[in-house]
C-alpha cells in the first residue's frame, strides 16, 4: 500500500550520485583541479602563514611505479593536506633520483655491452640522460594521478646544472672540514659491474663456499718449544682459499691459550680450547700437547705469540714470511682459534693489520682476476684466473703440498651486488672516503639525531646504531652516469690535485655547463691559474674519471632543493621513506649535512614498511601478486587506493591483494552512502548559515550526538597529528557504522516527518550538518576526489568559502573540550541503555512478547543505576524513545541496566508508521499538526 501521506514528508533529495564510477570521474576531477591550478591555490590561501615543509625522497627514475611509490607519495599527500588544513603553508617539490647504476645498466642492455664500452662517456651519458628524462614523465603521470598536490611542472632532478654543482658544492665544504680523505681500502667490488659498493647496495643470500682447514709451517719457534726438533705449524680455517696469495698474517684472540698438538711427527699450534673438537674433525687419532722445559703442557696466549713468523702458504718457497699479531673479534666457535688474515680482503683484517704495520698486499684486478707474476702481489700459480675460478685449484695445489687438512663445503650468508646479483668481493682499491671520526662526524650525527622526532618511536634505534656501527663512508664509483670525484691527476709527476681554488672552478663550471664538461673540456680551459700541481708546478692536470655515490647525489637535496629553492626550509619539517632508508637517503642527507653545516637536514622522520602481497610475501611478477597502482586507479579509483593506504599500519610492512582492496571497495562505499544520505536533506533543504538551532538550545539528544561527534574529531586531530592514519580511518570508519545504525537511522522519522521548518527538524538538521561538515573536512586528506565531490552539493555556508576541499580549513568543533566533556557521561549512559533495550527487545521477539517487525510497535520498561538516572531522566534529559526507535520508554531507578520490552500502547500511524494514540483523522498528534500546518 502506498503511503498516500508520502508527498506530506520532506524526501531526500539530492544529485550526489549513489555510483561513485571513480575510475570515469576522478580524471576529469583531476583535468579540473589542474586547470585551475588547485595545488597553486592551495599554497596562495596560506601565504604568509608559517610553513610546513616536507622534503620529498627521490624515487629512482626507473620503471613505472609500484604500490610501494604510491603508498609513499600518498602518504606524503595526506600530510601535507592536512598541515594545509591547519593552516600551514606546505609547498612540496617532488624529485627524481636520475643518476646512477640501475639507468646506466638499462642503457648498456638496450646497446650491448660491446658497443657500450666503444662509447665515449660523453656519449653513454646523454643516453643515460634520455632514459632518465623519460622515465621521470612516466612516473610523473602515475603520481598525479593519485590525486597528489605537488609542484609537478617543477620537480627536482638529480642531473641539472645546480644540482651538479650543488653536489660538488657540499663535497668543498666537507673536504675542507678534513673529513674527505683518498685511501686503499677493502671495500665491498663488484667484478661484475667494475665498482665499489656501499654497504647500501649489498644484499645478502645463500652462498655455498669451501671451507678449508690449512697449516702453514713455522720459522721461528715459541719459547718453551725450544726442545722440540721436528717441524712446527699453526693451523687457520678460511672460506676463501682464494685470498691465500694475499695472505701475510695470522691473528690470534689476545687472552686465549694456544697449544702445539704433537701428531705425524708435527706440532700443530691451535686454541687450547678448540683442541678435541679438531683433532676429531682432522682424524687426528692419536696425539698429544707438547710439553715445556718444566715437563707441564706448553701454552701461551696471543698476546705472547705475536710477532712469531710463518712462511707464506703460496710464496713461502720464495722466503716470504707471515706475522702472527692478536685482534679481540677472533672467536673460538669455529675454525682453530687463528685466522688467515689478508688486509686488502676484509675490512676487519684491513683494521687489524693496520695496527701491527702488516702491509696490503692486493693481487686481485679489476676483473676479479689474479694479476700475473711470480711473487708476492701477483697470482702466482693462478695468474689471470678469476679468483672463484681459482679456488678448486688452489684447494687441490695445497693438498699435493701436504698442507691442506680438511676440506667442506658450507653454505653461510654472503654479499651480493644489488643489481647485477652476482657475489662480490673484498678488494682493496684506491677510493675516496669520508671519514666518520676524524672530524668527529659520527659523533655529531649522533648528537644531532637526538634532536630529531621519529615516526615510529623506535626507529631512532634503528638508524642510531647504523651510524654508530658504519665504517668510513666510500664515495667513488667507477661508473660513467653521475657526478665526477673533483679530483685531477698531474700528469708530471702523478700528486692527486684538490685544493680550494680547483674545487671554486669546479662549481662555476658545473653551474655553467653541467658535470658533462668534466668528461669533454681541458681542465685548462676552466681551471685557469688553478691549473697548477702544487707538488711539481707543472700545468698538465687531468681530470679523474671516478664518480661520486649516487646516494650523494640524493643525499645533497638539502641544499639542491630546500635550501637553493628559497620558498623551501632548511631543515626540512620532515623526511617520509620506506625503512630500508635508514641506511639508504635518511643516512646520507644526515652526513653530508651534518658534514658540511653541522646539522640535521630534517625535524622529523616518518619511516614506513614495505608493501606485501595478502599472505606477507613480497611482490614479483613471477608470482603473479602485483597490484599495479595505476591499474587500481582505471578499475576502482584512486580513492579506493587512498582508503587502503590510510587503513594499513604503514609503521610495519603492510599487505595488499585484491580481496584486502575489495573491503576497502565495501567501506569506501558505506562512507559514500553516509554521505549522500545527509546530503539527501541538506542540500537544498537546509542551510546552516540561517536555519540552525544555537547549540545551547539544541534537543538534548542532538546535543549528545554532537559531544560525541567532537570527541570523535579530537581524537582523529590527535592520529593525524601523530601520523598514524589507519587510526584516523579505524575512528572514523566505525563512527559512519555507528551513525547509520544509530543516530541517523532514530532521526530520521523527525527529519522527514516533522514540519520542514520546526524546530525539532532543525535541531536535528543542525546535528547532522556538523556531522557531514566533519567527515568531509576528517577525511579530505584520505579521499580526496570524494571529499571534492561532496562539496559541489554543499550549502555555500558549508565551504569555508571555497571551491575545492583541498582548501578547506581544519574543521572547527562547535563545543570545547569542556563543553563537550560535560556531556560525555550522559551519551555513554544512553548508548548503554540502549544496549539493554536492544538485547530485551531481541528477547522479546524470540519469546513472542512483541509480534509486530519493528521496534516502533514496542515499549520499554527501563531500569538504570542511580547515577545513570540523574543524567538519562528529568528535566532536560532526553526522550529515550527516539535513540530506542520505539513508542514509549518510561525510566526507573535500579541496581544496574534492565529492560522490559512490551507491545506499544495504540495504533501505527499511516503517515510516520510509529505507534501513538491516534485522533480523529486517523493520524498521530504530531502528523496532524504537521499537515494542518501544510494545509494553511
Ligand atoms: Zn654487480
Ligand atoms: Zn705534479
Ligand atoms: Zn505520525
Amino acid at each position: 500500500m502506498a503511503n498516500q501521506y508520502k508527498k506530506t514528508t520532506n524526501l531526500p533529495k539530492t544529485e550526489f550520485p549513489m555510483r561513485a564510477s571513480l575510475a570515469q570521474n576522478e580524471p576529469k576531477r583531476l583535468a579540473a583541479w589542474e586547470d585551475a591550478g588547485v595545488y597553486e591555490l592551495m599554497l596562495k590561501k596560506n601565504e604568509g602563514h608559517e610553513k610546513f615543509v616536507l622534503h620529498d625522497g627521490p624515487p629512482y627514475a626507473n620503471g613505472p611505479i609500484h604500490l610501494g611509490h604510491a603508498q609513499n607519495k600518498i602518504s606524503k599527500d595526506i600530510i601535507n593536506r592536512y598541515w594545509a588544513m591547519q593552516g600551514y603553508q606546505t609547498p612540496y617539490v617532488p624529485g627524481w633520483d636520475c643518476h646512477g647504476q640501475p639507468i646506466e645498466h638499462k642503457v648498456e642492455e638496450m646497446l650491448g655491452t660491446e658497443k657500450f664500452n666503444q662509447l665515449p662517456t660523453e656519449k653513454v651519458r646523454e643516453l643515460c640522460r634520455k632514459m632518465a628524462v623519460e622515465q621521470v614523465d612516466t612516473q610523473r603521470q602515475g603520481f598525479r594521478r593519485l590525486g597528489v598536490l605537488a609542484e609537478w611542472d617543477n620537480p627536482y632532478l638529480t642531473y641539472v646544472n645546480d644540482y651538479d654543482a650543488t653536489d660538488i658544492e657540499i663535497f668543498k665544504a666537507i673536504f675542507d672540514s678534513g673529513a674527505i680523505y683518498r685511501g686503499r681500502k677493502p671495500v665491498h667490488w663488484c667484478s661484475h659491474c667494475h665498482t665499489a659498493l656501499a654497504e647500501a647496495e649489498i644484499e645478502y643470500g645463500d652462498e655455498v663456499s669451501p671451507a678449508i682447514f690449512v697449516r702453514f709451517e713455522m720459522t721461528t719457534v715459541p719459547a718453551g718449544l725450544e726442545a722440540w726438533k721436528d717441524s712446527l705449524w699453526v693451523d687457520i680455517w678460511t672460506t676463501t682459499p682464494w685470498t691465500l696469495p694475499a695472505d701475510d698474517a695470522v691473528i690470534l684472540h689476545p687472552e686465549a691459550e694456544y697449544v702445539a698438538v704433537l701428531v705425524d711427527g708435527r706440532a700443530e699450534i691451535m686454541a687450547e680450547a678448540l683442541v678435541e673438537r679438531c683433532c676429531a674433525k682432522f682424524g687426528y687419532e692419536s696425539y698429544e700437547l707438547a710439553t715445556g722445559a718444566d715437563g707441564s703442557t706448553w701454552h701461551m696466549n696471543g698476546v705472547e705469540l705475536c710477532h712469531n713468523k710463518y712462511l707464506q702458504p703460496i710464496f713461502g718457497d720464495q722466503g716470504v714470511e707471515g706475522e702472527f699479531i692478536y685482534a679481540d673479534y677472533v672467536t673460538l666457535d669455529d675454525g682453530t682459534g687463528v685466522v688467515h688474515t689478508a688486509p686488502g680482503h676484509g675490512v676487519d683484517d684491513y683494521n687489524a693489520g693496520m695496527r701491527f704495520g702488516i702491509p696490503v698486499v692486493m693481487p686481485v684486478d679489476d676483473d676479479g682476476r689474479f694479476y700475473k707474476g711470480e711473487g708476492l702481489g701477483t697470482g702466482g700459480p693462478w695468474s689471470g684466473m678469476e679468483v672463484n675460478e681459482a679456488n678448486p685449484k688452489i684447494i687441490e695445489w695445497l693438498r699435493e703440498r701436504g698442507t691442506l687438512i680438511l676440506h667442506e663445503d658450507i653454505t653461510h650468508s654472503y654479499p651480493h651486488c644489488w643489481r647485477c646479483k652476482q657475489p662480490v668481493i673484498f678488494r682493496a682499491t684506491s677510493q675516496w672516503f669520508v671519514s666518520m671520526d676524524k672530524t668527529g662526524l659520527r659523533k655529531k650525527a649522533l648528537e644531532e639525531l637526538s634532536k630529531v622526532a621519529f615516526y615510529p618511536s623506535h626507529a631512532i634505534k634503528r638508524i642510531g646504531s647504523m651510524v654508530e656501527g658504519r665504517p668510513d663512508w666510500c664515495i667513488s664509483r667507477q661508473r660513467n652516469w653521475g657526478v665526477p670525484i673533483p679530483a685531477f691527476t698531474c700528469q708530471d709527476c702523478g700528486e692527486t690535485v684538490m685544493n680550494d681554488a680547483t674545487l671554486d672552478k669546479v662549481i662555476t663550471l658545473f653551474r655553467e655547463k653541467g658535470s658533462d664538461a668534466w668528461f669533454t673540456d681541458d681542465p685548462a680551459s676552466y681551471l685557469g691559474d688553478a691549473c697548477t700541481c702544487p707538488a711539481c708546478g707543472s700545468h698538465d692536470l687531468k681530470a679523474n674519471p671516478d664518480i661520486l655515490d649516487v646516494w650523494w647525489d640524493s643525499g645533497v637535496s638539502h641544499t639542491a632543493v630546500c635550501r637553493h629553492r628559497g620558498y623551501l626550509k632548511f631543515p626540512a619539517d620532515m623526511y617520509l621513506e620506506g625503512s630500508d632508508q635508514h641506511r639508504g637517503w635518511f643516512m646520507s642527507s644526515l652526513m653530508t649535512s651534518v658534514g658540511a653545516y653541522g646539522v640535521a637536514p630534517y625535524k622529523s622522520v616518518v619511516s614506513q614498511g614495505f608493501t606485501l602481497d595478502g599472505q606477507g610475501r613480497k611482490m614479483s611478477k613471477s608470482l603473479g601478486n602485483v597490484i599495479d597502482p595505476n591499474g587500481e586507479c582505471d578499475t576502482r579509483g584512486a580513492d579506493v587506493l587512498r582508503l587502503w593506504v590510510a587503513s594499513v599500519d604503514t609503521s610495519t610492512d603492510v599487505p595488499c591483494d585484491s580481496t584486502i582492496l575489495d573491503h576497502v571497495g565495501e567501506a569506501y562505499r558505506k562512507i559514500r552512502n553516509t554521505f549522500r544520505f545527509l546530503l539527501g536533506e541538506i542540500e537544498g533543504q537546509f542551510d546552516p548559515a540561517t536555519d540552525a538551532v544555537a547549540t545551547a538550545d539544541l534537543l538534548p539528544y542532538d546535543r549528545l550526538v554532537l559531544a560525541h561527534l567532537c570527541e570523535v574529531h579530537d581524537q582523529a586531530s590527535e592520529a593525524y597529528r601523530g601520523y598514524r592514519f589507519n587510526v584516523v580511518f579505524r575512528l572514523l570508519y566505525d563512527y559512519v557504522t555507528e551513525l547509520s545504525n544509530g543516530y541517523l537511522n532514530a532521526t530520521k522519522d523527525r527529519v522527514y516527518c516533522d514540519g520542514a521548518t520546526s524546530f525539532e527538524r532543525r535541531s536535528a538538521l543542525t546535528t547532522w550538518t556538523q556531522i557531514l561538515s566533519m567527515l568531509v573536512h576528517d577525511f579530505q586528506p584520505i579521499l580526496v576526489y570524494t571529499t571534492d565531490e561532496v562539496m559541489q552539493y554543499l550549502p555555500a555556508s558549508m565551504r569555508d568559502g571555497q571551491d575545492y576541499a583541498a582548501l578547506l580549513d581544519w574543521y572547527q568543533a562547535p563545543m570545547t573540550a569542556d563543553e563537550y566533556r560535560a556531556l560525555l557521561p550522559a551519551y555513554e549512559a544512553l548508548v548503554e541503555a540502549r544496549a539493554a533495550f536492544t538485547k530485551a527487545y531481541e528477547d522479546a521477539q524470540a519469546s513472542g512478547t512483541v509480534t509486530e517487525k519493528t521496534s516502533q510497535a514496542a515499549r520499554a520498561e527501563l531500569t538504570v543505576p542511580e547515577d545513570a538516572y540523574a543524567l538519562l531522566a528529568g528535566d532536560g534529559a532526553c526522550d529515550l524513545a527516539e535513540p530506542f526507535v520505539c513508542s514509549e520508554v518510561c525510566v526507573e531507578r535500579g541496581e544496574d541496566y534492565a529492560c522490559t520490552v512490551l507491545p506499544a500502547r495504540g495504533e501505527k500511524c499511516p503517515r510516520c508508521w510509529n505507534w501513538r494514540e491516534l485522533g480523529e483523522d486517523g493520524l498521530c498528534a504530531r502528523c496532524h499538526d504537521v499537515i494542518e500546518n501544510i494545509g494553511e
